[in-house]
């Protein structure tokens, strides 16, 4: 999976144009918004390197080193917190902008999607909009100069180098074609889009630093460094893994034709999105592995809104054209060849 980061905090996100009838004025609102944040960019780079991204990151990261240290100072329902914030925030990217906003993959009603925009900006890896046409340019062009994160130049640039570079003109031309209607449809997207600096101050540094300090007394300095800063940048670290990590290491059961591959400590970090070989084989299947819930909390999350009727129409791989799959590409691990003998 996985476009990144942060409007002010991540790539130099020049936005896409796209031609969609009937969505003129909100199309012109984004492209202003977006030459805004180019401008202020500009300033920044030399070279093609995106110094701001650089000098953000570096800070960030020692402030999450240094967050280490507070750990055993604060209180544990601190800690407890910081997972949960954590759970929130991965589920804001898992749940929202990757497999509902980016794939389609299922349906959520109104309050699930207004949950997930929250936590998609607790997540601040860039708004819903921006992250679901890059995650679709990373789909359609993988491993080639129009993937964002071309894992073809490295483990480093796939994890964060990418955001410290301007995008490739690849990234950008390939992306004025990608049909992204249905995002601009979406009054959450539009949203959150809107105000996104405002929801990620809030959710993303305000809402994880207050409650310990309003609740059980924690202290401010304890809370921001634990549920803030160190949440944010495991959170972060995470998601790329599955840019770098799930593209160059593991197995290729479903198509060992392309890099992505099944790496089961992706999967248990990002709660379920490293079974990279089978999403990039299947992207349409809401629960990006043919296991449904084993290791994947993702998945869990998406049936229990189910359950509770705030989602449905979730696509599935049939186990037909799975088997048939790896047969016909598979490397040969996961018993593809058993399955057939027993037919
Ligand atoms: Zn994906
Ligand atoms: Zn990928």
């Amino acid at each position: 999976m996985v476009s990144v980061p942060g409007a002010s905090v991540h790539q130099d996100g020049e936005t896409v144009a796209w031609e969609p009838r009937g969505h003129e004025q909100e199309r012109n609102a984004m492209e202003s918004r977006s030459r805004a944040t180019d401008e202020k960019a500009d300033g920044w780079r030399s070279n093609g390197i995106v110094w701001r991204n650089v000098i953000l990151m570096a800070l960030l990261h020692i402030g999450a080193v240094y967050s280490l240290l507070v750990i055993p100072r604060a209180k544990p329902l601190t800690w407890v917190w910081s997972y949960v914030c954590f759970i929130v925030t991965a589920l804001g990217v898992t749940a929202g902008v990757h497999r509902l906003w980016s794939h389609r993959s299922y349906r959520a009603k109104l309050p699930l999607r207004v949950f997930l925009a929250a936590a998609n900006s607790m997540a601040f890896q860039n708004d819903i909009y921006e992250w679901a046409r890059d995650h679709r340019v990373h789909h359609k062009f993988s491993e080639t100069d129009a993937d964002p994160h071309n894992a073809t130049r490295g483990f480093f640039f796939a994890h964060i180098g990418w955001l410290f570079v301007r995008k490739h003109r690849d990234v950008i031309e390939k992306g004025k074609k990608l049909d992204v209607t249905d995002l601009l449809a979406d009054p959450v997207v539009q949203f959150q889009r809107k105000y996104y600096k405002t929801t990620v101050l809030i959710m993303c540094f305000l809402v994880p630093t207050v409650v310990p300090w309003y609740f059980w007394g924690e202290t401010l300095w304890n809370s921001y460094f634990l549920a803030s800063i160190l949440r944010y940048t495991i959170s972060l670290n995470v998601t790329w893994l599955v840019n770098s990590a799930a593209h160059m290491y593991g197995n290729r059961p479903y198509d060992q034709n392309i890099s992505p591959r099944e790496n089961r400590w992706v999967t248990f970090g990002a709660i379920g999105e490293g079974f990279h070989n089978f999403h990039h084989t299947f992207p349409f299947d809401y629960s990006t592995s043919e296991f449904g819930l084993r290791f994947n909390p993702t998945t869990c999350f998406i049936d229990l809104m189910c359950w509770m009727s705030l989602a449905s129409n979730r696509k599935k791989a049939s186990v037909e054209i799975i088997q048939a799959r790896k047969l016909r590409t598979g490397d040969g691990s996961y018993g593809a060849v058993n399955t057939r003998q027993e037919k």
